[in-house]
């Protein structure tokens, strides 16, 4: 048992089993990027619309992929090596998979639906892309959750991402979602440039008294083709070493409500793409890492909420 509210361990408790999350790619665009709002996307976001590991994959190359159904038995089959499941999660993971009329999502969620294994979808999308008539259809569709990435609640940091919204607008978009019934899923930065740990764990503490479902935490990584590789080029700002990184996961642990799952602890890159920081690769030793640090503290999940 982890010393946090892992994904596992609620799956585990909810449906008495590990459900897998497949992602798939529906065709998306974003308005931060189809030059509604601009051109240039987040800083941080890849070529794939920040989902890398979403579509069709086939030896480990992502593939083209013309229908849901078949990027859904491609991950099935990858992942059967891993694990052996029978429940399963599509994800709808990269650019903004609210961003298409109403009646093409239905049709594409319930395409996910109709998938064998296929238990409910997750749907990834930004704030502003969240509307009332959304909440009918999440409900229809059977959405279990929706992840809204805010990385940072501090709107000067918001420019510099080219984010394109405001913390407000996060706030009426998780209020809105949160009235329905709909769970949500935030996900948090570590590591901006110009953001030091006090900075990040005040997102953390603004995120905890909310009480999402859940919230991912991502060390902040450079990739190859971003607009943040281009600003690192020429400003090659400090990155956050491994350790530092785990003392400040372990102090956001330590500070978020104990009912929130916590959906991740550090991000994927693709090696051949990523420029900084390299120890992210190995994800199994920042895993360790924060286990370590959690006994070596006699800690755990919302210790220092309950204090
Ligand atoms: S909102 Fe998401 S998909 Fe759109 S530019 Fe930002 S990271 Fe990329």
């Amino acid at each position: 048992m982890k010393r946090y509210y892992s994904l596992s361990d609620y799956f585990k408790k909810t449906y008495g089993e590990k459900w897998i999350k497949l992602s798939v790619d529906g065709g998306f665009t974003c308005p931060n990027r189809d030059g509604t709002l601009s051109h240039q996307g987040c800083v941080f976001c890849s070529e794939e619309g920040s989902g890398e590991f979403a579509g069709l994959i086939q030896s480990g190359v992502k593939a083209f992929a013309s229908n849901i159904e078949a990027q859904i038995e491609s991950q099935k089959k990858l992942l059967s090596k891993k694990w052996n499941a029978e429940s399963y999660i599509a994800y709808f993971q990269n650019y903004t998979n609210t961003y298409k009329p109403i009646e093409a999502l239905d049709i594409l969620y319930k395409e996910a639906l109709g998938c064998a294994g296929i238990k409910g979808l997750v749907v990834s999308t930004r704030p502003d892309c969240v509307r009332a008539e959304h909440i009918d259809l999440f409900k229809h569709n059977h959405v279990l959750w929706v992840e809204l990435g805010l990385q940072s609640v501090h709107d000067e940091k918001s420019e510099w991402l080219n984010r394109h919204y405001s913390y407000s607008d996060f706030k009426r978009a998780f209020d809105l979602l949160s009235v329905a019934g709909i769970q949500v899923v935030v996900h948090l930065i570590a590591g901006l440039p110009g953001e030091g740990k006090e900075d990040f764990l005040e997102s953390v503490r603004t995120i905890s008294t909310l009480k999402p479902f859940g919230v991912k935490f991502h060390m902040l990584n450079i990739v190859e083709g971003t607009e943040m590789a281009r600003l690192f080029k020429i400003a090659h700002w400090p990155m956050l070493s491994e350790s530092t990184y785990i003392e400040w996961i372990c102090d956001a642990i330590e500070m978020l409500d104990p009912d929130i799952v916590i959906h991740r602890l550090t991000g994927d890159a693709h090696k051949s793409k990523l420029i900084e920081p390299k120890w992210i690769l190995n994800k199994r030793s920042v895993l360790n890492g924060i286990d370590k640090c959690l006994v070596a503290r006699n800690s755990k999940q919302g210790i220092k909420v309950l204090e």
